[in-house]
Order: structure tokens, then C-alpha cells, then sequence
């Protein structure tokens, strides 16, 4: 497996020097929305450490970022009204995975609507941030 590459966006996001729409962040974790989301609320949550997927990342790290990807999909059934959650990870090309940092992406569902195709639709900017906002204050 390659080394972990500081380049990737979302080591950018975690040094501050590209924004996103946060949704939580404590000492280990981030969370924020995906900027091509497959359905409304569709949130990453990612560690801090520079981990590259589930292939390298401290266990302790990864049970951290999965209880909070459970705090999140709980809240975000009710901030977008959803009847299920789809959670997914993805490990290396092979494994659908695009951006080398691990992240969860915990996606709120409506029954019979099926997700988006994957990084098909940019949200607009004021969207994401009023979803941001009232995930945070849920999770607050
Ligand atoms: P994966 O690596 O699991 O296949 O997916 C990477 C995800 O990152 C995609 O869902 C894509 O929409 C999202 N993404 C790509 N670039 C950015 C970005 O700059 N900001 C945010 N918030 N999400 C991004």
C-alpha cells in the first residue's frame, strides 16, 4: 500500500488551508458535509491522524471516528426527516476509494429515493452551510 500522502484535500481541510461546511470536530475527529452529496446531509467523518483508509489506521482511531459517524447518523434522522442511514468506506482504487485520507461517509436515506451517483452534483455552497449549522446544533 502507498504512504500516506499529506497532499490529499483532506489532510488540506484538517490544516485549515481549504474551507469545508463542519459539521463536529473534537481532539481526534472531523466531520463535515460532502461537497457532492449523494443525498441531502450526506456527512464525512474522518480522524485526525494521518491514516489512508481501513488498511493502516490505528484501531483505536477507527473506533473513534465510527462512534461518532454512529453519533451522526442518529441526529441526522432527524434533522432530514430520513427512514434509514447508509454508511460507507472505501479502501484503495480498488476499493472505490478517491481521496486518500480515511473517511466515513454517513449518508441519511428516504425510503424509495435512491442515491445520486457518486461525485455527479456540486451543492450549492449556502445549502450546505444551513445543513452544517442545524447538524451542529443537533449535535451540540
Ligand atoms: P471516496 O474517496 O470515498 O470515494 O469519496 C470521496 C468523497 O469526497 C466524495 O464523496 C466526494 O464528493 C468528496 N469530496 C471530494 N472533494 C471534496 C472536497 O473538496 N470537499 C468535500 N467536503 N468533499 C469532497
Amino acid at each position: 500500500m502507498p504512504a500516506y500522502d499529506q497532499s490529499n484535500i483532506f489532510a488540506k481541510i484538517l490544516r485549515g488551508e481549504i474551507p469545508c461546511h463542519k459539521v463536529y470536530e473534537d481532539d481526534k475527529a472531523l466531520a463535515f458535509l460532502d461537497i457532492m452529496p449523494r443525498a441531502p446531509g450526506h456527512t464525512l467523518v474522518i480522524p485526525k491522524s494521518p491514516a489512508r483508509n481501513i488498511l493502516d489506521v490505528a484501531p483505536d482511531d477507527l473506533a473513534h471516528v465510527m462512534k461518532l459517524a454512529q453519533r451522526i447518523a442518529k441526529v441526522s434522522v432527524d434533522v432530514f426527516g430520513a427512514d434509514g442511514v447508509t454508511l460507507q468506506q472505501f479502501s484503495e482504487s480498488a476499493g472505490g476509494q478517491v481521496v486518500f485520507h480515511l473517511h466515513v461517509h454517513v449518508i441519511p436515506r428516504k425510503e424509495g429515493i435512491a442515491l445520486k451517483p457518486p461525485a455527479s452534483v456540486k451543492e450549492a455552497p449556502d445549502v450546505l452551510k444551513e445543513q452544517a449549522a442545524k447538524l451542529a446544533a443537533a449535535l451540540a
